[in-house]
């Protein structure tokens, strides 16, 4: 009888054990996840203050402003060489005379060309970068820019999110690790781009997606992963790259507007015909800066007051839904990689093409 007690004492301590460690690994495996997924989807109701998001017209590149109703701000990129004084001058229209996150979606000269001339004259909180090792001239002068003005630098990494203040939230959802490499993009991708942050901007029920320069493997790995990329407005990736915005990327997005950001005369197709089509397919009403200037998002949070505003019509002769010609692949395939996405002169010049080609060649990892 004593020991049969013992042993069912034994097995009542076993039990707590096998319960115990069960319990724990479950709550790792499924209630971790989920509770993740729940903060993640989280997002504070909005105050009803107006939300503004300006996407800039700084030629083939990226450079899009979000004040948020709290007055913070948030700046994506900072444009070609060359366009950070439309950066600034946009700020100062706007009376923007702080830049809370600066986010620099890729490394190319594109995005953070002007960078070093928006931080000589804006004082800038927190530096969001991708963190894929890839380094160009530009690149080295913004981290020098970064550097000097001891600003902190924070790599991007799904599930992050900043709060806006006033029901505004801002979450990372790409890249997702581990980095593409250049085999994981056999279709003609480019591995910075593929790298690139990708964001949400949530306030009540409008939501925007920033892209960034993501490739069609970047969208079917934020899908796979779960990741909302369900939105009102999309800024289209790589500037309309037939390598991205794929069919099913639209479909699952839902958008309702789609801007994308690009230089007119532009020799890598961007945007390229084909992507233009898949934009109609999915019934967007399209905005382009390279046609209609600085393209404005406002909201007060509500489904029903998006409103969307570009600073020019169209000329009579352009067509929103005409792609441009390529003159040179936008791929890796072609070398791309080594151009970076460094907008060109609008006429061939070869000897500073050639100039270019050196000093954008990747000189190792950092
Ligand atoms: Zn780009």
């Amino acid at each position: 009888m004593a020991q049969g007690r013992r042993s069912c004492g034994c097995l009542a301590a076993a039990l707590v054990v096998v319960l115990a460690v069960g319990g724990f690994a479950g709550w790792r495996l499924v209630g971790r996840q989920w509770l993740e997924v729940y903060r993640a989807r989280r997002v504070p109701s909005a105050s009803g203050k107006e939300l503004q998001v300006h996407v800039l017209d700084v030629g083939l590149g990226d450079s899009i402003l979000v004040v948020a109703p709290s007055g913070k701000t948030v700046l994506v990129d900072a444009g070609p060489p060359g366009a950070g004084k439309k950066v600034l001058d946009a700020l100062k229209r706007l009376g923007v005379d702080h830049i809370d996150i600066f986010v620099a979606a890729n490394a190319h000269a594109d995005h953070v060309g002007g960078a070093g001339d928006v931080f000589k004259s804006v004082n800038v909180g927190q530096v969001i970068y991708s963190g894929f090792p890839q380094t160009t001239r530009e690149y080295d002068d913004f981290l020098k820019a970064v550097q000097q003005k001891k600003v902190e630098l924070v790599k991007a990494q799904p599930g992050q999110s900043v709060d806006l203040g006033d029901g505004a939230l801002l979450r990372v959802l790409a890249p997702i690790e581990p980095y593409f490499e250049a085999k994981d993009l056999a279709a003609g991708g480019n591995e910075p781009n593929a790298n690139s942050v990708v964001m949400r901007l949530d306030y009540g029920e409008f939501s925007m997606l920033f892209a960034g320069d993501a490739e069609e493997q970047t969208e079917r790995r934020m899908v796979e992963k779960g990741a909302s990329i369900a939105a009102e407005v999309l800024k289209v990736a790589h500037h309309g790259s037939k390598y991205a915005t794929s069919a099913d990327f639209l479909k699952r997005g839902g958008f309702h507007w789609a801007v994308v950001s690009t230089g007119a005369d532009n020799r890598y197709g961007l945007p390229a015909q084909e992507t233009l089509e898949r934009l109609k397919a999915a019934n967007v009403k399209l905005y382009r800066t390279d046609l209609q200037g600085e393209i404005t998002i406002s909201t007060r949070g509500q489904k029903e007051d998006v409103k969307v505003t570009a600073a020019r019509e169209p000329k009579a002769n352009q067509d929103i839904w005409a792609g441009l010609p390529a003159l040179r692949d936008d791929s890796a395939k072609r070398g791309f990689i080594n151009y970076g996405d460094l907008p060109p002169a609008p006429k061939p010049m070869p000897e500073k093409t050639a100039t270019n080609k050196n000093a954008n060649k990747p000189t190792g990892a950092r």
